[in-house]
């Protein structure tokens, strides 16, 4: 008995993938170990409530204040992408409706908005970003149901972002001459704003809250798949007794948007979403006097040095690429490992992967929520069946997948080369691409040899080494051993095809104004 205890103490037990306990009388150095949770680290669900949601049966645009039918009477399905059941009828508003929207703006801005002091203007964005934490919860709930993101992602970072960028404006409508010493800046006038559908509500709130701040009127365009909170927003907009025509709620899909672009009497563009269409708003605009920002597409590089600390890194690369299913402009889906790192990066990747739950969406321990819509998912897999093809190696951890719904295992690629689509393209899924460095020379070389510059993350324990790569990265957001991090006083925003003007911070007004 004696002498069995002393063999235990001096062994390491480790858990087999089957349950079974084994000993082995050698330490494991550190980076071997194993992540193994073997089967006993179960959930139970803990599904947060959506019984108190009340979804109106049809959702009409809003306009100068009111909600009103629209002028082709037509409304189309939104479905929930977790279950794939119909939530609501959402409005299809034509150009007819996007005019009616355009010149109530355009009253607004004439007589009351434009001509409103800065600290006027504040207290009513004071005011909606207050009532937009009360709702924060069912806000949070709504968002997960129509866009299939995780609850802990909708609850914990949309909504509060979401807040904080109408709280962090609200403080600059009335300080506008700081953000620009010895320039007087003046509003544009109406901004037509065209949002996607990855962060609904904080895109929303990206384009409102500095436009709203600088003296500008609004007409927004929420995506198709992700309309419903938009339009919660304008109930709360007009609780906040916002005057009429400040800010107007456009529904439909891309003729919508189109129309609302091309409409003449817009004085800016702000178009989020992909480099495709961002290309086709430049023509459409070229030639005329709008102001134009664009925020567009990416395939950021996520660099990993072998001097980084390794643990914290897959964590790194954990939340950069399946954080909202991928669904991130800034995802870091292309990552590079230094070669002497290579495969012990790839063994701890693997068995964290294993550890990511998959499923419904308003279940507080999910982590990969639903991909938003059956497009995106036929997206992503044409994308996957072209790695594969392409002579790449998937990595995929065994994962149940819900029966009903769209959705996608978190999935990485290793032996990926730079010629392979999904080196080049935007997967916008959980889906990574995993190539190999040997020198800082050659990361920053492969890092770069992209049309995209949206964002980029390096690991290392070198100050000076973050520093040297940081400003050789063509990309407008660089992470330092962090990733997907973002705060309402930051500016975000891209080069080359990634777009151009920036969001966020001080910088975020400067597309709404006219320095004069
Ligand atoms: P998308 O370009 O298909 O659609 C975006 C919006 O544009 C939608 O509201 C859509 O209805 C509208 N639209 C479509 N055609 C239009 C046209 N011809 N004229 C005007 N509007 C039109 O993009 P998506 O699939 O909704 O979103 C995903 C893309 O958005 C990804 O490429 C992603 O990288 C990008 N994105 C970029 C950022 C950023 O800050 N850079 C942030 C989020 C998403």
């Amino acid at each position: 008995m004696a002498k069995a205890r002393k063999r235990r103490e001096s062994a390491i037990v480790v858990v087999e993938g089957n349950g079974e306990l084994t000993e082995h009388r050698q330490a494991i150095a550190s980076q071997d170990r194993r992540l193994n949770f073997g089967d006993r680290w179960d959930y139970a669900p803990a599904p947060e409530s959506n019984s108190y949601i009340k979804l109106r049966p049809k959702y009409p645009l809003f306009i100068n204040g009111k909600f009103v039918a629209p002028h082709s009477g037509k409304y189309f399905d939104s479905i929930n992408p977790a279950t794939e059941e119909k939530l609501t009828e959402i409005a299809e508003g034509d150009a007819h409706d996007v005019d009616k929207a355009v010149q109530a703006a355009r009253r607004a801005y004439e007589t009351t908005w434009g001509n409103l002091p800065g600290r006027e203007r504040g207290k009513y964005l004071y005011r909606i970003a207050r009532l937009i934490q009360e709702k924060s919860r069912e806000l949070a709930v709504l968002e997960s149901m129509d866009g299939g993101k995780p609850i802990k992602e909708s609850r914990d970072i949309d909504l509060p972002l979401v807040a904080a960028h109408f709280f962090y404006y609200a403080g600059w409508a009335d300080k506008l001459q700081y953000a620009f010493p010895g320039r007087t800046p003046r509003p544009l006038g109406v901004a037509g704003q065209v949002i996607p559908w990855n962060f609904p509500l904080l895109m929303a709130a990206w384009k409102l809250a500095p436009a709203l701040a600088a003296g500008n009127t609004c007409v927004l365009k929420p995506a198709e798949t992700t309309s419903i909170t938009a339009m919660h927003l304008a109930e709360i907009l007009a609780e906040a007794e916002l005057p009429d025509g400040v800010v107007n709620i456009v529904t439909g899909a891309g003729n919508t948007g189109r129309a609302l672009v091309e409409h003449a009497k817009v004085d800016k563009i702000a178009f989020t979403g992909s480099t495709d269409v961002g290309k086709r708003i430049l023509k459409a605009i070229s030639g005329s006097k709008k102001k134009l920002t664009l925020e567009l597409g990416g395939k950021a590089a996520n660099i990993i040095f072998e001097d980084a600390p390794i643990d914290q890194a897959v964590e790194g690369i954990v939340s950069g690429i399946y954080f909202n299913q991928g669904h991130v402009c800034c995802a870091g889906s292309r990552l590079f490992v230094q070669e002497g790192v290579f495969r012990q990066v790839i063994r701890k990747l693997r068995d964290r992967i294993s550890t990511l739950r998959v499923g419904n969406p308003l279940d507080k321990n999910t982590d990969i929520g639903a991909i938003n819509s059956r497009m995106q998912l036929d997206k992503i897999c044409e994308l996957v069946d072209s790695g594969v093809q392409q002579g790449a190696e998937l990595v995929q951890p065994p994962v149940r997948l819900p029966k009903r719904g769209f959705w996608y295992p978190p999935s990485f690629f290793t032996g990926v080369t730079a010629s392979h689509r999904i080196a080049q393209e935007e997967i916008f899924g959980p889906v990574l691409s995993v190539m190999t460095f040997r020198t800082p020379e050659e990361a920053l070389e492969r890092a770069n040899n992209t049309p995209y510059g949206l964002s980029a993350g390096v690991w290392t324990d070198k100050g000076s080494k973050i520093f040297k790569i940081v400003n050789k990265l063509r990309a407008g957001v660089v992470w330092a051993n962090t990733y997907n991090k973002f705060d309402p006083t930051s500016p975000f925003g891209g080069y080359k095809e990634s777009g151009f003007g920036r969001e966020g911070g001080a910088h975020g007004l400067l597309p709404y104004v006219n320095l004069e």
